[in-house]
């Protein structure tokens, strides 16, 4: 017998989205001046055209918050003990 179980997505806690890590890249770089014209620099976006977003689904649970998988008894027997 399988199971279908169900967890808390660990890279994004549950929360189903992530900080976009070119973001992450970017804020970690020293940059002069205004934040949004270093950022349009940064991605090469032009003045008028949209910066990539702050925030992406989580490409670990697909923007769930959970990840599923089919568990065998035994391996549910066994997580439940080490939950316990
Ligand atoms: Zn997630």
């Amino acid at each position: 017998m399988e199971i279908l179980t169900r967890e808390k997505c660990n890279q994004c806690h549950g929360n189903c989205i992530i900080s976009n890590p070119a973001w992450v890249c970017f804020d970690a770089v020293e940059h002069a001046g205004d934040y949004f014209s270093a950022a349009r620099e940064y991605f090469g976006v032009e003045e008028d055209d949209e910066l990539p977003p702050e925030e992406i689904p989580c490409p670990a649970c697909d923007g769930s918050g959970y990840i599923q998988s089919w568990l065998r008894l035994g391996e549910v027997m066994l997580a439940a003990k080490e939950d316990y």
